[in-house]
Protein backbone atom coordinates (compact mmCIF):
# COMPACT_ATOMS: atom_id res chain seq x y z
CA UNK A 1 0.00 0.00 0.00
CA UNK A 2 0.80 3.46 -0.76
CA UNK A 3 2.84 4.61 2.34
CA UNK A 4 1.21 7.88 2.72
CA UNK A 5 -2.18 6.51 2.80
CA UNK A 6 -3.28 4.33 5.58
CA UNK A 7 -6.75 2.95 6.19
CA UNK A 8 -7.35 6.59 8.71
CA UNK A 9 -5.53 8.63 6.16
CA UNK A 10 -7.58 7.58 2.75
CA UNK A 11 -6.51 10.61 0.40
CA UNK A 12 -3.70 12.78 -0.84
CA UNK A 13 -4.55 16.57 -0.14
CA UNK A 14 -4.33 18.29 -3.76
CA UNK A 15 -4.97 21.60 -1.54
CA UNK A 16 -2.59 24.26 -1.27
CA UNK A 17 -1.96 23.58 2.76
CA UNK A 18 -2.48 21.56 4.42
CA UNK A 19 -0.72 19.19 2.56
CA UNK A 20 -0.28 15.47 1.84
CA UNK A 21 3.12 14.88 4.08
CA UNK A 22 5.89 12.51 4.26
CA UNK A 23 5.69 9.41 6.38
CA UNK A 24 8.54 10.63 8.52
CA UNK A 25 7.20 14.14 8.98
CA UNK A 26 3.96 12.58 10.50
CA UNK A 27 5.96 9.95 12.24
CA UNK A 28 7.51 13.15 13.91
CA UNK A 29 4.44 13.77 15.88
CA UNK A 30 4.26 10.80 17.03
CA UNK A 31 5.36 11.20 20.68
CA UNK A 32 5.27 14.39 23.47
CA UNK A 33 7.67 16.67 23.17
CA UNK A 34 8.89 19.58 25.77
CA UNK A 35 9.25 22.27 25.13
CA UNK A 36 11.85 25.05 26.42
CA UNK A 37 14.91 23.14 27.02
CA UNK A 38 18.17 23.27 25.28
CA UNK A 39 17.87 20.37 23.18
CA UNK A 40 14.63 22.36 21.77
CA UNK A 41 15.58 25.59 21.62
CA UNK A 42 19.04 24.77 20.12
CA UNK A 43 16.30 22.76 17.07
CA UNK A 44 14.37 25.99 16.35
CA UNK A 45 17.39 27.75 16.14
CA UNK A 46 18.94 25.38 13.20
CA UNK A 47 15.47 26.22 12.01
CA UNK A 48 15.98 29.97 11.75
CA UNK A 49 19.49 29.57 10.30
CA UNK A 50 18.11 26.89 7.70
CA UNK A 51 15.49 29.20 6.91
CA UNK A 52 17.85 32.29 6.35
CA UNK A 53 19.93 29.87 3.78
CA UNK A 54 16.74 29.15 2.19
CA UNK A 55 16.41 32.26 1.32
CA UNK A 56 19.79 32.92 0.26
CA UNK A 57 21.73 34.77 3.39
CA UNK A 58 24.09 35.06 5.80
CA UNK A 59 24.25 37.31 8.64
CA UNK A 60 22.40 40.73 7.02
CA UNK A 61 19.42 38.60 7.29
CA UNK A 62 17.37 36.74 10.13
CA UNK A 63 14.58 34.97 10.64
CA UNK A 64 11.65 34.39 13.26
CA UNK A 65 8.84 31.85 13.68
CA UNK A 66 5.57 32.73 14.81
CA UNK A 67 2.57 30.92 15.96
CA UNK A 68 -0.48 30.50 14.29
CA UNK A 69 -1.34 30.03 10.57
CA UNK A 70 -0.04 31.88 7.98
CA UNK A 71 -2.37 34.72 8.40
CA UNK A 72 -0.78 35.41 11.85
CA UNK A 73 2.50 35.74 10.57
CA UNK A 74 1.19 38.01 7.77
CA UNK A 75 -0.83 40.30 10.67
CA UNK A 76 2.49 40.26 12.54
CA UNK A 77 4.19 42.02 10.14
CA UNK A 78 1.76 44.59 8.93
CA UNK A 79 1.19 45.07 12.56
CA UNK A 80 5.21 45.68 13.76
CA UNK A 81 7.09 47.06 10.32
CA UNK A 82 4.82 49.63 9.11
CA UNK A 83 5.06 52.37 12.10
CA UNK A 84 2.35 55.03 13.34
CA UNK A 85 3.37 57.71 10.50
CA UNK A 86 3.78 55.32 7.52
CA UNK A 87 1.53 54.03 4.87
CA UNK A 88 1.36 50.62 3.59
CA UNK A 89 0.73 50.40 -0.71
CA UNK A 90 -1.15 46.87 -1.30
CA UNK A 91 -0.75 45.31 -4.96
CA UNK A 92 -3.21 43.11 -5.07
CA UNK A 93 -5.04 41.07 -7.06
CA UNK A 94 -6.81 38.09 -5.61
CA UNK A 95 -8.08 36.92 -2.09
CA UNK A 96 -4.80 36.94 -0.21
CA UNK A 97 -3.87 40.75 -1.45
CA UNK A 98 -6.82 41.70 -0.47
CA UNK A 99 -6.70 40.19 3.61
CA UNK A 100 -3.21 42.25 3.35
CA UNK A 101 -4.93 45.19 2.80
CA UNK A 102 -8.52 44.03 5.41
CA UNK A 103 -5.27 43.54 8.15
CA UNK A 104 -4.07 47.08 7.54
CA UNK A 105 -7.73 48.36 7.57
CA UNK A 106 -8.15 46.38 10.97
CA UNK A 107 -4.98 47.69 12.49
CA UNK A 108 -6.22 51.46 11.40
CA UNK A 109 -2.56 51.49 8.97
CA UNK A 110 -2.78 54.32 6.16
CA UNK A 111 -3.33 52.13 3.31
CA UNK A 112 -3.47 52.70 -0.41
CA UNK A 113 -4.76 49.16 -1.72
CA UNK A 114 -4.45 49.08 -5.73
CA UNK A 115 -6.07 46.12 -6.92
CA UNK A 116 -5.38 44.71 -10.24
CA UNK A 117 -8.00 42.39 -10.93
CA UNK A 118 -7.99 39.05 -10.37
CA UNK A 119 -6.61 38.25 -14.13
CA UNK A 120 -3.56 40.06 -14.28
CA UNK A 121 -0.22 40.93 -12.38
CA UNK A 122 0.60 44.37 -11.07
CA UNK A 123 3.89 45.16 -13.39
CA UNK A 124 6.62 47.52 -12.39
CA UNK A 125 5.86 50.22 -14.45
CA UNK A 126 2.59 50.65 -12.57
CA UNK A 127 4.78 50.40 -9.29
CA UNK A 128 6.80 53.18 -9.90
CA UNK A 129 3.53 55.38 -11.57
CA UNK A 130 1.66 54.78 -8.28
CA UNK A 131 4.84 55.18 -6.27
CA UNK A 132 5.40 58.68 -8.31
CA UNK A 133 2.00 59.76 -7.21
CA UNK A 134 1.55 58.94 -2.88
CA UNK A 135 4.57 59.65 -2.01
CA UNK A 136 3.50 59.15 1.38
CA UNK A 137 3.24 55.38 0.90
CA UNK A 138 6.36 53.98 3.56
CA UNK A 139 6.19 50.32 3.13
CA UNK A 140 4.61 47.82 -0.21
CA UNK A 141 3.22 44.78 0.01
CA UNK A 142 2.63 42.04 -2.82
CA UNK A 143 1.93 38.15 -2.91
CA UNK A 144 4.40 36.32 -4.59
CA UNK A 145 1.95 33.44 -5.85
CA UNK A 146 -1.73 34.70 -5.65
CA UNK A 147 -3.25 31.23 -4.68
CA UNK A 148 -6.45 32.70 -5.20
CA UNK A 149 -5.86 31.70 -8.92
CA UNK A 150 -2.47 30.19 -9.05
CA UNK A 151 -0.78 33.12 -10.20
CA UNK A 152 2.80 33.85 -10.40
CA UNK A 153 3.80 37.49 -9.76
CA UNK A 154 6.72 39.22 -11.04
CA UNK A 155 7.95 40.04 -7.82
CA UNK A 156 11.47 40.42 -8.34
CA UNK A 157 10.39 43.55 -11.45
CA UNK A 158 8.21 44.65 -8.49
CA UNK A 159 11.34 44.30 -6.02
CA UNK A 160 13.29 46.54 -8.17
CA UNK A 161 10.61 49.22 -8.63
CA UNK A 162 10.05 49.11 -4.54
CA UNK A 163 13.83 49.62 -4.23
CA UNK A 164 14.45 52.48 -6.29
CA UNK A 165 11.63 54.40 -4.73
CA UNK A 166 13.28 53.59 -1.39
CA UNK A 167 10.69 52.07 0.24
CA UNK A 168 10.36 48.94 2.55
CA UNK A 169 9.14 45.77 0.75
CA UNK A 170 7.48 42.78 2.26
CA UNK A 171 6.69 39.72 0.20
CA UNK A 172 4.08 37.39 0.59
CA UNK A 173 5.46 34.15 -0.17
CA UNK A 174 3.22 31.93 1.77
CA UNK A 175 2.77 29.31 -1.10
CA UNK A 176 5.53 29.36 -2.84
CA UNK A 177 8.72 29.44 -0.27
CA UNK A 178 10.57 26.37 -0.85
CA UNK A 179 8.72 25.56 -3.94
CA UNK A 180 10.11 28.28 -6.44
CA UNK A 181 13.94 29.31 -6.22
CA UNK A 182 14.20 32.59 -4.80
CA UNK A 183 16.45 35.07 -2.52
CA UNK A 184 15.67 38.08 -0.53
CA UNK A 185 17.86 39.89 -2.54
CA UNK A 186 16.96 38.62 -5.85
CA UNK A 187 13.36 40.06 -4.88
CA UNK A 188 14.81 42.96 -3.34
CA UNK A 189 12.33 42.11 -0.20
CA UNK A 190 12.73 43.73 3.20
CA UNK A 191 10.59 40.71 4.70
CA UNK A 192 9.22 37.58 3.60
CA UNK A 193 6.44 35.51 4.96
CA UNK A 194 5.89 31.80 4.70
CA UNK A 195 4.46 29.09 6.78
CA UNK A 196 5.05 25.66 7.84
CA UNK A 197 2.50 23.87 5.74
CA UNK A 198 3.13 24.44 2.16
CA UNK A 199 5.91 24.01 0.08
CA UNK A 200 8.33 22.93 3.02
CA UNK A 201 6.15 19.97 3.69
CA UNK A 202 5.26 20.29 6.75
CA UNK A 203 1.83 20.54 8.93
CA UNK A 204 -0.04 23.16 9.65
CA UNK A 205 0.47 25.41 13.36
CA UNK A 206 3.52 28.65 12.42
CA UNK A 207 4.67 30.86 10.47
CA UNK A 208 7.80 32.24 9.34
CA UNK A 209 9.22 35.36 8.60
CA UNK A 210 12.94 35.99 7.28
CA UNK A 211 13.94 39.43 7.27
CA UNK A 212 16.96 41.96 6.95
CA UNK A 213 18.25 42.22 10.17
CA UNK A 214 18.92 45.64 9.77
CA UNK A 215 15.16 46.43 9.27
CA UNK A 216 13.87 43.98 12.03
CA UNK A 217 16.63 46.14 14.45
CA UNK A 218 14.37 48.87 13.83
CA UNK A 219 10.54 47.60 15.10
CA UNK A 220 10.64 48.22 18.38
CA UNK A 221 8.18 48.94 20.20
CA UNK A 222 5.87 49.78 16.75
CA UNK A 223 3.70 46.49 17.14
CA UNK A 224 0.16 47.41 17.85
CA UNK A 225 -0.70 43.76 19.09
CA UNK A 226 1.15 41.99 22.31
CA UNK A 227 1.04 38.31 21.00
CA UNK A 228 1.68 38.99 17.40
CA UNK A 229 4.58 41.14 18.04
CA UNK A 230 7.00 40.27 15.36
CA UNK A 231 10.28 42.34 17.12
CA UNK A 232 9.01 41.06 20.71
CA UNK A 233 9.21 37.78 19.46
CA UNK A 234 12.20 38.02 17.79
CA UNK A 235 14.29 39.70 19.74
CA UNK A 236 13.33 36.14 22.43
CA UNK A 237 14.33 34.27 20.06
CA UNK A 238 17.54 35.83 19.17
CA UNK A 239 18.27 37.12 22.84
CA UNK A 240 17.60 33.74 24.50
CA UNK A 241 19.08 30.98 22.01
CA UNK A 242 15.52 30.14 20.30
CA UNK A 243 13.07 30.71 22.64
CA UNK A 244 9.49 31.61 21.65
CA UNK A 245 7.38 34.08 24.12
CA UNK A 246 4.21 31.94 24.55
CA UNK A 247 3.43 28.39 24.44
CA UNK A 248 5.26 27.07 20.99
CA UNK A 249 3.86 24.58 18.63
CA UNK A 250 6.31 22.38 19.63
CA UNK A 251 5.15 18.72 17.41
CA UNK A 252 4.80 21.11 14.40
CA UNK A 253 8.18 22.29 14.71
CA UNK A 254 10.07 18.79 15.17
CA UNK A 255 7.87 18.07 12.21
CA UNK A 256 9.17 20.87 10.12
CA UNK A 257 12.94 20.19 11.26
CA UNK A 258 12.41 16.93 9.54
CA UNK A 259 10.61 18.74 6.36
CA UNK A 260 13.65 20.76 5.86
CA UNK A 261 15.73 17.88 5.93
CA UNK A 262 13.62 15.99 3.39
CA UNK A 263 13.68 18.93 1.37
CA UNK A 264 17.81 18.84 1.31
CA UNK A 265 17.61 15.40 0.24
CA UNK A 266 15.21 16.17 -2.27
CA UNK A 267 18.32 18.15 -3.62
CA UNK A 268 16.94 21.45 -2.31
CA UNK A 269 14.54 24.14 -3.64
CA UNK A 270 15.84 23.77 -7.64
CA UNK A 271 15.07 20.09 -7.69
CA UNK A 272 11.63 20.57 -5.20
CA UNK A 273 10.56 23.19 -7.82
CA UNK A 274 11.04 20.73 -11.21
CA UNK A 275 9.14 18.38 -8.97
CA UNK A 276 6.10 20.58 -8.59
CA UNK A 277 6.58 21.65 -11.97
CA UNK A 278 6.35 18.41 -13.66
CA UNK A 279 3.39 18.10 -11.37
CA UNK A 280 1.74 20.79 -12.74
CA UNK A 281 1.95 20.07 -16.41
CA UNK A 282 1.04 16.84 -16.00
CA UNK A 283 -2.39 18.02 -14.40
CA UNK A 284 -2.84 20.79 -17.19
CA UNK A 285 -2.13 18.52 -20.17
CA UNK A 286 -4.12 15.68 -18.86
CA UNK A 287 -6.88 18.00 -17.56
CA UNK A 288 -6.93 19.57 -20.68
CA UNK A 289 -6.91 16.44 -22.94
CA UNK A 290 -10.26 15.63 -21.42
CA UNK A 291 -11.48 19.36 -21.80
CA UNK A 292 -11.01 21.37 -19.37
CA UNK A 293 -9.29 24.28 -19.50
CA UNK A 294 -6.85 26.89 -17.31
CA UNK A 295 -8.46 30.00 -15.76
CA UNK A 296 -5.10 31.85 -16.45
CA UNK A 297 -2.43 32.34 -19.10
CA UNK A 298 0.26 29.59 -19.60
CA UNK A 299 2.72 32.83 -18.93
CA UNK A 300 1.09 33.77 -15.32
CA UNK A 301 0.50 30.28 -14.32
CA UNK A 302 2.38 28.81 -11.16
CA UNK A 303 3.42 25.31 -10.74
CA UNK A 304 1.89 25.95 -7.42
CA UNK A 305 -2.01 25.47 -7.76
CA UNK A 306 -3.84 25.58 -10.66
CA UNK A 307 -7.38 27.02 -11.73
CA UNK A 308 -9.78 25.16 -13.69
CA UNK A 309 -12.65 26.92 -15.63
CA UNK A 310 -16.15 24.90 -14.70
CA UNK A 311 -17.18 23.71 -17.81
CA UNK A 312 -20.48 24.39 -19.11
CA UNK A 313 -21.35 20.79 -20.24
CA UNK A 314 -24.68 19.56 -18.23
CA UNK A 315 -24.38 17.27 -14.82
CA UNK A 316 -21.17 19.06 -14.24
CA UNK A 317 -21.03 20.25 -10.56
CA UNK A 318 -17.99 20.84 -8.56
CA UNK A 319 -19.31 19.24 -5.44
CA UNK A 320 -20.02 16.32 -7.96
CA UNK A 321 -16.33 16.18 -9.25
CA UNK A 322 -15.24 16.78 -5.43
CA UNK A 323 -16.94 13.96 -4.11
CA UNK A 324 -16.33 11.64 -7.08
CA UNK A 325 -12.49 12.20 -6.18
CA UNK A 326 -12.62 12.07 -2.78
CA UNK A 327 -14.07 8.66 -3.30
CA UNK A 328 -11.00 8.19 -5.68
CA UNK A 329 -8.35 9.04 -2.78
CA UNK A 330 -8.12 12.89 -4.38
CA UNK A 331 -9.14 16.14 -2.30
CA UNK A 332 -9.06 19.02 -4.78
CA UNK A 333 -9.93 22.89 -3.46
CA UNK A 334 -13.42 25.03 -4.59
CA UNK A 335 -12.26 28.20 -6.74
CA UNK A 336 -12.14 31.36 -5.15
CA UNK A 337 -12.53 34.27 -7.93
CA UNK A 338 -15.34 36.06 -8.42
CA UNK A 339 -15.01 36.32 -12.28
CA UNK A 340 -15.58 32.99 -12.87
CA UNK A 341 -16.87 29.68 -11.82
CA UNK A 342 -13.45 28.12 -11.15
CA UNK A 343 -11.87 24.95 -9.28
CA UNK A 344 -8.65 24.57 -8.06
CA UNK A 345 -5.76 21.68 -8.00
CA UNK A 346 -2.60 21.97 -5.92
CA UNK A 347 0.62 20.14 -7.00
CA UNK A 348 2.61 20.59 -3.83
CA UNK A 349 3.22 18.05 -0.68
CA UNK A 350 4.40 14.78 -1.45
CA UNK A 351 2.68 14.24 -4.43
CA UNK A 352 4.46 13.12 -8.09
CA UNK A 353 3.45 13.21 -11.65
CA UNK A 354 2.12 9.61 -11.43
CA UNK A 355 -0.42 11.03 -8.60
CA UNK A 356 -1.38 13.61 -11.36
CA UNK A 357 -2.08 11.04 -13.85
CA UNK A 358 -3.80 8.93 -11.66
CA UNK A 359 -5.86 11.55 -11.00
CA UNK A 360 -6.81 12.90 -14.48
CA UNK A 361 -7.29 9.03 -15.09
CA UNK A 362 -9.73 9.48 -11.76
CA UNK A 363 -11.47 12.71 -13.47
CA UNK A 364 -11.98 10.37 -16.37
CA UNK A 365 -13.58 7.52 -14.74
CA UNK A 366 -15.85 9.75 -12.43
CA UNK A 367 -18.34 10.50 -15.77
CA UNK A 368 -18.13 14.16 -15.01
CA UNK A 369 -15.53 14.83 -18.14
CA UNK A 370 -16.09 16.08 -21.61
C1 LIG B 1 -1.97 29.98 2.57
C2 LIG B 1 -1.74 31.40 2.28
C3 LIG B 1 -1.79 32.38 3.29
C4 LIG B 1 -2.11 32.06 4.73
O1 LIG B 1 -3.31 31.46 4.89
P1 LIG B 1 -3.65 30.74 6.27
O2 LIG B 1 -4.97 30.12 6.00
O3 LIG B 1 -3.70 31.78 7.32
O4 LIG B 1 -2.54 29.76 6.52
C5 LIG B 1 -1.46 33.68 2.96
N1 LIG B 1 -1.12 34.01 1.71
C6 LIG B 1 -1.06 33.11 0.71
C7 LIG B 1 -0.66 33.55 -0.66
C8 LIG B 1 -1.39 31.77 0.95
O5 LIG B 1 -1.33 30.88 -0.04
Amino acid sequence: MDPRLLPDNPYLLLTPGPLSTSKGVKAAMFRDWCTWDEDYNALVQDIRKQLVRLAGGGEELTAVLMQGSGTFCVESVIGTAVPREGKLLVLSNGAYGARIGEIARRLDIPLHLEDFGELEPPRPEDVARILAADPAVTHVAVVHCETTTGMHNPVADIGRAVKDAGKVFIVDAMSSFGGIPMTMAGIGADFLISSANKCIEGVPGFGFVVAAREEMEKLEGRARSLSLDLYGQWKEMEDKGGKWRYTSPTHVVRAFATALAELEAEGGVALRHARYSKNHHTLVSGMNRLGFECLLAPAYRSPIITSFLCPAWPGFTFTRLYEALKKRGFVIYPGKVSVADTFRIGSIGQVFPEDMERLVEAVSMSGLAE
